[in-house]
């Protein structure tokens, strides 16, 4: 089955007071049409950047894609302009954000913001787009719908926010929808109801999602395949049954042990010393992980690994592996 987006030597770089560093470096991977991607790693690991790059939602003038091709459905939307990429968002791709009330306009009503997304792709009456809208609210497992859709983002929960949010995100029907930390920002419960919300829609509307989070216990609830990422590169990426029998990676192996428990309620990784360098203090060269890594090499800090597959299917870069070793010729 061929891929609904292929991203491809990807490589974004942040303008940083006049000097250009990599924020994600030379990523690629695939979706498949029905797909749960994950993408998973603490914050500052590239995620974000990454899904705001395949989105075309970079920072003006800081943030650019400086490298490789974003193919969805075969053609590489990388280089479109501002205009025709409107034409795909919200259509054919859509996101949701951790946060709902930054991303819902507090002065609109909900239905007023989900006709805008119908009106803007669609053709339909006034009348159709509020009976869709209300259907739509209905879909996403909002009671009194009809009500609702005339309240204003502060009379709803956290949790009906979100919902709100996927109303609008999936109304035009998009083939792809991109989640960045959807749950994050919700309690426990809520969260659990919102992924399941979400595996719901994927199923019934056929559609393929990146899953970006923290968490590799939702990963494990809900994706298929996963991206494990560290500084803006991936670092493993496989099946999400061969990444928990069998985790390759240094991080990804530290990642396993702070997913939290259930009865504890954790926002950061602090299980993991240290913190992810900053744009600005990536190193140079060598692994990006090797200050922090429990098992690096005096190599670890010369040498900067491949990422390659140590078996079908299963794609690690770290110089405990002989395939991640650079070939002669290309230490960097
Ligand atoms: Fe650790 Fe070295 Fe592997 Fe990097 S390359 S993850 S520092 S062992
Ligand atoms: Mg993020």
């Amino acid at each position: 089955q061929s891929p609904i987006l292929k991203v491809e030597n990807l490589e974004t770089a942040f303008d940083i007071e006049g000097k250009l560093y990599n924020a994600v470096d030379n990523v690629s991977f695939e979706v498949k049409p029905k797909q749960i991607v994950g993408v998973v790693g603490e914050s500052g690991c590239g995620k974000s950047v990454m899904s705001l790059s395949v989105m075309k939602l970079l920072p003006k003038g800081i943030g650019s894609i400086r490298n490789g091709e974003v193919l969805f459905e075969g053609k590489n939307i990388a280089p479109l302009s501002d205009k025709e990429m409107n034409k795909i968002r919200g259509k054919d791709i859509s996101m949701i954000f951790q946060e709902p009330m930054t991303s819902l306009n507090p002065v609109f009503t909900i239905g007023y913001q989900l006709q805008e997304t119908l009106f803007n792709h669609m053709k339909i009456s006034k009348k159709e787009a509020r009976d869709k809208s209300i259907a739509l609210l209905k879909s996403v497992g909002i009671s009194r719908p009809e009500k609702i859709v005339d309240e204003y983002p502060h009379q709803l929960s956290g949790g009906m926010r979100q919902r709100v949010m996927i109303a609008i995100a999936i109304a035009c029907q998009p083939k792809l929808l991109i989640a960045d930390e959807p749950t994050t920002a919700l309690d426990v419960t809520v969260q659990a109801q919102i992924l399941d919300l979400l595996k719901e829609i994927q199923e019934v509307n056929n559609m393929a999602i990146i899953l970006i989070t923290h968490d590799l216990g939702v990963v494990a609830e809900m994706c298929d395949e996963v991206i494990v990422m560290y500084a803006g590169r991936i670092v493993e990426k496989t099946d999400v049954d061969t990444l928990f029998h069998n985790p390759k990676h240094p991080y990804t192996e530290l990642l396993m042990n702070a997913i939290p428990k259930m009865d504890e309620e954790v926002e950061t990784l602090s299980t993991i010393e240290g913190i992810v360098p900053s744009l600005q203090k990536m190193p140079h060269a060598g692994c990006r992980f090797a200050n922090r890594c429990p098992k690096a090499m005096p190599e670890c800090k010369i040498m900067t690994p491949q990422l390659a597959e140590t078996e079908a299917g299963h794609e690690v870069s770290c110089l405990l592996y002989e395939t991640s070793k650079p070939k002669e010729g290309a230490m960097v």
